[in-house]
């Protein structure tokens, strides 16, 4: 293998490329990213550059500028890849320009989804994905703004809770019983809901958005279907992502809801590969799934990139994410079986505590709340599909380490 084009330059796209020259491959890399800015991290988009949105944002980035020159990376910021063309072996770019390459990682992520509805391009309606979204919100997150949140998934929740702490008045809109329901399940989906009852958000769950009055472009108010209406200066919609498969999906790739690639991250064609958001694999607990998750993305490019250059490669993890609101660190690995047993360790009152979801005795969901500690076991727990009795897990003196121990 000679060249590798890798399009979409983000987290993915980014590790993929450090990987590969990190494992020593001397060939041509191109890196195709349409956003202006060479790969950078999302994360505190929701958080610190909120916070202070004057700030540096030079630690956002995963290199510096002269990496990608000294490590001979191609960086073509500002570019979208228009297609694919596989008898070619090659990447197009908008206006024609072919790229040639001897295997291509598709690392495109996904777009936040739109609102539809009349009122959905205002000028003060604001979906969160990249550092200039993140630029325009904050402008509009002043102290005592009031602000409405469309959807209580993580984006919802991380940016009510920035928002109040900036000052702002803030309401927030979920049709689901709770916030991030479907990744905590419903028991700690209710209790993060009263977290954010209890500091202050005006929680309206379990209602739908039915329109916008809209005047100058600007959301004014926003009518739910209980018949009630928020009055609003600056809107914000966080209803998940739509991933960016149309490359792959025009090129005859199999694709469904992401990319179908196996555990090597290999796409239906053999030179083609994908990861990050846009990746569906076989899931560790069944099913095909993509994971839209730091961590993924940030392995298994690695993985692919080690694939790319022929070497064994078995991508299989249960997933782990991380969010931060207001004082509570939260950390989730693994998923919650339909028939989960849940065990807490700790106290909840404290927000201190580890909950454990069992199926049939096996570990197969840890959630752990300002937690690390516990969470540095639980992963291995998870990953290993360790049995252990309910008894123990709840007893804080017993050492999960032990468990550890259990053979293989
Ligand atoms: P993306 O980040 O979506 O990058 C894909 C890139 O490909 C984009 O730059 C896009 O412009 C480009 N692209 C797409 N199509 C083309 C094309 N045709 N041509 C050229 N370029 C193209 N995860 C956590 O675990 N914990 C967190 O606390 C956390 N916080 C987050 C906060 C925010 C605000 C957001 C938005 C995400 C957060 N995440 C968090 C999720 C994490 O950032 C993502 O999982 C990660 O960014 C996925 O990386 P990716 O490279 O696969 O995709
Ligand atoms: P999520 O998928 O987490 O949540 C979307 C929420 O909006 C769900 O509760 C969804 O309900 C709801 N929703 C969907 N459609 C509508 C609608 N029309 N009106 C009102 N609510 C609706 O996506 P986010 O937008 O929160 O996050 C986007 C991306 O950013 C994800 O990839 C996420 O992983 C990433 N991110 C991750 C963070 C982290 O891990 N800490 C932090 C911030 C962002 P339903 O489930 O019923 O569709």
């Amino acid at each position: 293998m000679k060249s590798v084009a890798v399009v979409g330059a983000n987290l993915a796209g980014g590790r993929a490329v450090e990987a590969l020259r990190t494992a020593g491959f001397e060939g041509a890399i191109t890196l195709i990213g349409e956003e202006p800015w060479r790969p950078y991290e999302r994360p505190p988009l929701s958080k610190e550059v909120l916070w202070d949105p004057k700030g540096s944002t030079d630690e956002l980035f995963l290199h510096e500028e002269a990496w990608y020159e000294k490590n001979r990376i191609d960086l073509r910021l500002g570019e979208r890849a228009e297609a694919l063309d596989l008898s070619a072996g090659a990447v197009q770019l908008q206006g024609g320009k072919l790229i040639e390459a001897d295997r291509i990682l598709l690392a495109t992520g996904g777009a936040a989804r739109r609102l539809n509805m009349e009122g959905a391009d205002a000028v003060n309606l604001h979906y969160l994905r990249t550092l200039g979204d993140a630029s325009r919100m904050a402008a509009d997150l002043t102290d005592g703004a009031r602000v409405v949140i469309i959807g209580m998934g993580v984006i919802g929740a991380e940016v009510a809770a920035s928002a109040l702490k900036l000052g702002c008045q803030v309401t927030a809109v979920e049709p689901l019983a709770a916030p991030m329901i479907r990744a905590l399940g419903p028991q700690f989906g209710h209790w993060l809901g009263e977290e954010h009852r209890r500091q202050g958000v005006d929680t309206r769950f379990g209602c739908g958005v039915v329109a916008m009055k809209v005047v100058d472009e600007r959301v004014t108010a926003v009518e739910l279907d209980d018949g009630s209406q928020v009055e609003c200066d600056a809107v914000v919609v966080g209803i998940g992502i739509d991933p960016e498969i149309s490359l792959a999906r025009d090129a005859g790739l199999k694709t469904s809801n992401g990319i179908r690639v196996d555990r090597q991250c290999r796409t239906s064609n053999p030179m083609v590969f994908a990861a990050g958001d846009v990746a569906e694999q076989d899931g560790f607990f069944g099913g095909h799934i993509r994971h839209e998750t730091y961590q993924n993305a940030s392995d298994q490019a690695a993985a692919a990139a080690m694939a790319m250059l022929g070497q064994e490669v078995d991508y299989h993890k249960p997933v782990w994410y991380w969010s931060d609101q207001f004082d509570l660190n939260i950390q989730f690995c693994g998923h919650i079986p339909m028939d989960a047993q849940v065990t807490v360790r700790g106290d909840i009152e404290s927000n201190v505590f580890s909950a454990f979801f069992q199926s049939g005795g096996i570990i197969e969901g840890m959630l752990a709340i300002n937690n690390a500690r516990d969470m540095g076991i639980g992963k291995r727990l998870v990953e290993r599909r360790l049995a252990a009795d309910a008894a123990s897990l709840a007893d804080a003196d017993f050492s999960l380490r032990d468990l550890l121990k259990a053979p293989r």
